[in-house]
């Protein structure tokens, strides 16, 4: 199937990407890499009158580091973090989550912002940002706010983006070496979206631990006492089943296995600092 018509515009400046949003309310649609938006404009699962590239809009284009964070770009690709060209907020983490995205094909264009807002339960950057306690930046008419991803995502491909909004920038607190980190994802085969996966975050230095549990039909959910599961004072068959009680525990199978590996590996990485 071929995309119903529309028209095009490339936005190289926000200002122009916010207007064409505001001008066109709920008939304009951002493209950032089009690796999702393409398909649902062939499949007319999307029929905007105008896409608005964004994938060379210059503010959304840039990396900014503080102390405490370091600040994405939305149009910053998988690649790009894959590569080292944009810094990593944390040990490798992240450039090691980019390089197991898909192919690289889809890596060169795909960006971060776009994952984010496809919004794609089984998406790598949705539930490893998401762990990483990750906000987003959003720009709309009236103004800017932030939001941490955890009340960003609303559930499968839902977020609290507004339809005159975009996301400006991906602000990713920064993990030193004394933190650790595991993550684990089912895919039937290299480069398919997941079928369960999970990530665990230990941070001393911050004072956080985090256990996800992500691919599921909802937003990512963070486990209750995630301390207690990572010292195995806890059961990880009963947490899942609690974060997802309208499912058998044999459903849940994988996600359990997908939490004991990415525990493990985080255990294993900590041993090893
Ligand atoms: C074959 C295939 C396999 C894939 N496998 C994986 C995988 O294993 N893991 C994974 O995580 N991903 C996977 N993906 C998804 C891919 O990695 C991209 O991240 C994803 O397609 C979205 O990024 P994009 O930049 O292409 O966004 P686009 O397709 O351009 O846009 C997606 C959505 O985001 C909106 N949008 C884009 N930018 C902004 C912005 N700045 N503000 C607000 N809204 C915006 C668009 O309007 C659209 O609704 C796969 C894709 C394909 C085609």
């Amino acid at each position: 199937m071929k995309p119903v018509a529309f028209d095009y515009a490339s936005a190289t400046d926000a200002p122009t990407a916010f207007m064409a949003l505001k001008d066109h309310a709920g008939s304009a649609r951002l493209m950032a890499g089009g690796q999702s938006l393409g398909p649902m404009l062939n499949l007319r699962l999307a029929r905007p009158a105008l896409i608005v590239d964004v994938s060379r809009t210059a503010a959304l284009r840039g990396v900014t580091q503080t102390a405490d964070a370091i600040i994405y770009g939305a149009s910053i690709t998988h690649a790009e973090v894959e590569d080292g060209i944009v810094p990593d907020a944390t040990p490798g983490w992240m450039a090691d989550v980019a390089r197991h995205i898909a192919y690289r094909a889809i890596r060169n264009r795909g960006t971060l912002g776009g994952s984010l807002a496809h919004a794609d339960p089984a998406a790598d950057w949705v539930n490893v940002l998401t762990a990483l306690d990750a906000c987003v930046e959003l720009k709309g008419p009236t103004g800017s706010r932030t939001l941490l991803l955890e009340h960003f995502f609303m559930g499968p491909f839902t977020t609290a983006l507004a339809l005159d909004e975009m996301i400006e920038a991906i602000v990713v607190p920064r993990r030193d070496a004394t933190a650790s980190w595991g993550y684990e994802k089912f895919c039937r085969k290299v480069g398919d979206f997941s079928q369960a996966s999970a990530a665990v975050l230990i941070d001393p230095a911050r004072g956080q631990t985090r256990v996800l549990l992500g691919a599921i039909e909802a937003a990512p959910i963070l486990l209750n006492n995630a301390e207690a599961l990572i010292s195995g004072h806890a059961s990880v068959v009963d947490a899942v089943s609690k974060a997802l009680p309208e499912r058998s525990v044999e459903a849940n199978a994988l996600h359990v296995q997908a939490v004991v590996r990415a525990i493990a590996k985080a255990l294993a990485a900590g041993a090893r600092t």
